[in-house]
């Protein structure tokens, strides 16, 4: 990891400030692009746990409990401008950890140096209400923070997702304890050690790597945890509510997804062609709003279909750091996982494959492939895949394309292309999805937009203003005086 020039110990786990090594040891590091192993990270464990948990109770009751909110808005400010200094830095990291493409992590590092402002400038905005009342009382509300928070994070946008939450967190006055996945935790302890350099008192953000079921087992079991933010898989997602309903504390749950795009005849395909194949193999198709499934109208169905394999046969795979269209997956289970599905779908069409050429042997790489002709009953239709493989399916009517977008369990994304505005209005109405786009894909990432599913996808929101609510709880206050 030599050349990755990290200035701080990843190996170890940061907690009250210190750098301290975790309790169960160490955990193999491996290179996505290479399979090779190539250092060590913290195995933090129950004990770990308990520290960290300590340290954050400790500082919620220290000089950041007493902060004014527009004096941690000034510190999450000025840890954006820090995080914006070392943007080159952060994307390599990530890139070489998580097997993105460099471009894509310098992308999510910009979107955590956003995360930091916007929650900087967001903090003292924050306000509670009177309430008109009885004859004699002057009502009125405060949004309190919930106390320590638990930030369970995945492999897969480390950084975008710390942004999110954590910087959501710190803005209302929550400490935070933050378990990072084993695969891809370096960015967060980059990360926790920027915000101190950044004013953040020791203990407010404490950074505990180690395995789901040790660390983060220990995490969302914690009785001194008061809320938590769980990004990752269906299964793991209902442990962790089981966990948190035994402490009745509030979560929420970002789960993934099954997200469609539905295209019609009267579409503007020359915009929605790139939408329509990025949204699918950007991050190795490992993001949980991926586009997975692709409903085209039957007049256009081959056209579509036509030129997006066109792109899938031109698509370059390779190491992170060659910076091509897309690398590795995160691991060799997720590798199984997703060659797993695509044997499932081996009597399907394939539409269009990118060539595996000139890979480093050992690295986890999957050829992005297209699938034509899918049933919406397949198991490739319904399931989370999180590899770079995508489904096409015809439709005829609008009612029909409403029914399968709603087909499966989930409801993340979706996006609607035609030029008809009573259709734009219809759908979006009709997709059950916590965002959903007309004419363009993911509106560019942005922070400001409230996110989150229904059904399996989950529940709560992150991003946005709606963020600061969820990491917050209401205190009514009724005075009496005459
Ligand atoms: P998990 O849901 O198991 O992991 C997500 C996070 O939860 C990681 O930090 C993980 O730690 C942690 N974790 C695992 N077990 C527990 C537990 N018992 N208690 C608390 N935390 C836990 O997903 P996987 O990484 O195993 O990926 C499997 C599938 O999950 C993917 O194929 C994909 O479908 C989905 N997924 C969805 C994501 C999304 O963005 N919605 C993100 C990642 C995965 P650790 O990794 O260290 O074990």
């Amino acid at each position: 990891m030599t050349d990755l020039a990290l200035w701080f110990d990843p190996s170890k786990c940061l907690i009250n400030g210190e750098w301290v090594a975790a309790s169960g040891g160490t955990l193999p590091l491996f290179d996505p692009s290479t399979g090779s192993e190539i250092g060590a990270i913290a195995r933090g464990q129950a004990a770990d746990i308990d520290a960290a948990v300590a340290a954050a109770e400790a500082a919620r009751r220290g000089p950041w409990g007493r902060m004014t909110a527009t004096e941690r808005g000034r510190i999450l400010s000025e840890l954006g401008r820090l995080v914006t200094a070392r943007i080159d830095d952060l994307a390599r990291i990530e890139a070489f950890d998580v097997g993105k493409p460099l471009k894509q992590a310098r992308a999510d590092a910009v979107a955590l140096a956003r995360y930091c402002e916007y929650y900087g400038g967001a903090a003292d905005k924050l306000m509670g209400e009177t309430i008109p009342y009885l004859d004699g009382y002057t009502v009125y509300t405060l949004r309190e923070p919930h106390g320590v928070t638990g930030h369970i994070v995945p492999w897969n946008y480390p950084m975008q997702i710390i942004g999110r939450s954590v910087g959501a967190a710190l803005a209302t006055g929550n400490t935070c304890v933050l378990k990072p996945a084993e695969d891809a935790c370096l960015t967060a302890l980059a990360f926790a050690d920027m915000a101190r350099a950044a004013g953040l008192p020791d203990g407010v953000l404490n950074v505990v790597p180690g395995l789901g079921s040790e660390a983060g087992a220990a995490l969302t079991a914690h009785p001194g945890i008061h809320h938590i933010s769980f990004t990752g898989s269906v299964g793991t997602g209902m442990a962790v509510q089981a966990a948190a309903a035994r402490n009745v504390i509030p979560v929420t749950l970002e789960l993934g997804g099954k997200s469609p795009q539905v295209v019609f005849n009267d579409a503007d395909l020359d915009r929605a062609l790139p939408f329509l194949v990025n949204a699918g193999i950007q991050n190795c198709g490992q993001t949980c709003s991926a586009s997975s499934r692709i409903l085209v109208q039957r007049g256009v169905h081959d056209q579509v279909l036509a030129r997006m394999a066109e792109r899938y046969d031109g698509l370059r795979v390779g190491p992170a750091l060659a910076d091509l269209d897309v690398g590795p997956v995160i691991s060799a289970k997720q590798q199984r996982i997703v060659a797993g599905f695509l044997a499932q779908g081996a009597d399907l069409e394939v539409a269009g494959r990118a060539t595996l050429a000139d890979l480093p042997t050992g690295g986890y790489y999957i050829a992005p492939t297209l699938l034509a002709g899918v049933s919406p009953a397949h198991a490739l239709a319904r399931d989370e895949i999180f590899g770079p493989v995508q489904v096409v399916i015809p439709f005829d009517t609008e009612e029909e394309a409403i029914a399968i977008a709603n087909g499966t369990d989930y409801g993340l994304v979706a996006s609607v292309w035609t030029r008809d505005g009573g259709r734009q209005m219809r759908l979006a109405r009709a997709i059950r999805a916590g965002q959903v786009f007309i004419n363009n894909y993911g509106a560019g990432g942005g922070v400001e937009l409230p996110f989150g599913g229904m059904g399996k996808s989950g529940h709560g929101r992150e991003k946005g203003f709606e963020a600061l609510y969820g990491f917050t709880t209401l205190k009514t206050v009724a005075a009496w005086h005459g």
